[in-house]
Parts: C-alpha cells; structure tokens; sequence
C-alpha cells in the first residue's frame, strides 16, 4: 500500500494543480516571510532610533533644559551642587556627556553660560573657575579665568581634554564652589595642553597653559570626569 502512494507522488503527471489562490498564497509568503518582515521592523526601529540619536544626542535633557531656563532668569545665579548633599554629590562624581555642535547653537547654551557666569561671579562665594556639573548640567562645558591674559577674562570652553600633563608638578592651595568651607593643597602639573571646540567653527583647538590658569584647568576638567579636588 504505503509503496504504492509514494509512487503515485513521484510521477509529475499525476500531481495535483495549484489553484490560483494557492499559488498566490505561496507567493506571497515567498516575498514578504514573516521571520524576514519582523526582521526589517526592528532593524527600522533601530535605524530610526540611531537617527534620533544623532539630531538629539548630547543635547541638553528635558530636565537640564529646566534647571537652565525655567527656574531662572538671564543673569540669574543657579544653585550650586556641594558635597554636603548626599544626592548632589553623587551627581558631581559622574562624568559629563560631550556636547553636541547642535546644542551649543541653542538659546538654552547662551543662557547656561550667562548663568555660569553670574553664578561665579557672585560675590557670595566667587570663583576662578566653574564646570557645568557644579550646577546640575551633566555636560563639558567649564569657565576658566585667565589670569595669563589681559584682564584677566572668563572664558568658557567646550569638550575640553588635558593632552599632556607636564611631569613637572607643583602644590598649591585649592578650594571648591562645591566643596564649601574647605581649602586643602594640591599637587598639579605646572604646565598642560587643553584641547577644546571652538563653538563657532567646530574646529578642535589646543593652548598650552602654565601657571596659576593651568591649575584652574586641571581642577575645572576634574569635575568633569566626576573628580573633586578631595577625592
Ligand atoms: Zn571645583
């Protein structure tokens, strides 16, 4: 018996006709498999999700935007996180994101920098330098003064790196906007390398800087790898 059907199956002749709709059926799910459909679904997920990352990504957060905007006015100083606060200090021993040529195009940067500003200004407790984590924005950006210019002028920079710490080093006496009510000395390179974006060309510069402005470096920068003088 069983020989028999299977010698029926074998011969062309007398195989049954697809039906239109059969073939149709078959053809389809030839095209468009259901493995392969699900497939281009998470890959389209996931493409789209990289697209966003790139227009948005290191971009000030929904809630940077509000601790720089919102709850402030320009000239405004912002509060600053200290070492005293459990959850702040926290966040001040986390890296900071990159920031992206984007973001520093938008309304929300001008306004961080004035702020910055007058926050380290502020005769209540002046600085020679702030980092954007002193001041719950998770983002490189520092303000140095430089006591080797003219005037001695705030400068702000961008995504800056220490290239070349000098093996020469140096202690100094520090002291913290975060970090209220203590000095301690620290020993540092007399000299560094800082490389940093320009924000209006998006050109990579460097500057040597030495003396009292190459501490500031070194501390501002420390901050932004989540380090605190006293660490
Ligand atoms: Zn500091």
């Amino acid at each position: 018996m069983m020989k028999k059907a299977r010698n029926k199956n074998q011969d062309p002749k007398k195989r049954r006709l697809l039906s239109e709709k059969e073939e149709e059926k078959i053809l389809k799910k030839a095209r468009f498999p259901q493995f392969g459909f699900r497939l281009y679904a998470v890959a389209a997920l996931f493409a789209g999700i990289a697209l966003l990352a790139i227009c948005y990504g290191n971009s000030f957060t929904w809630v940077e935007q509000k601790r720089i905007i919102k709850k402030g006015k320009e000239g405004d100083v912002m509060h600053i996180y200290t070492n005293l606060n459990k959850k702040e200090l926290r966040f001040l021993h986390q890296k900071a994101e990159r920031l992206s040529k984007r973001a520093t195009r938008g309304r929300e940067y001008t306004l961080l920098t004035e702020r910055m500003l007058a926050t380290v200004l502020d005769s209540a407790h002046a600085g020679v330098g702030i980092a954007a984590p002193q001041v719950g924005i998770g983002k490189q950006v520092i303000a140095v003064q430089r006591f080797d210019k003219e005037g001695h002028p705030f400068e702000f920079y961008i995504n800056p790196t220490i290239e070349y710490y000098s093996p020469e080093e140096k202690w100094g006496w520090e002291g913290c906007l975060s970090v209220p009510g203590r000095r301690d000395t620290v020993l540092r390179s007399t000299h560094v390398v800082v490389s940093y974006r320009d924000r209006n060309s998006w050109k990579l510069l460097r500057d040597t800087v030495e003396g009292y402005t190459a501490v500031i470096f070194q501390h501002e920068v420390d901050h932004l790898n989540g380090k605190l003088y006293i660490d």
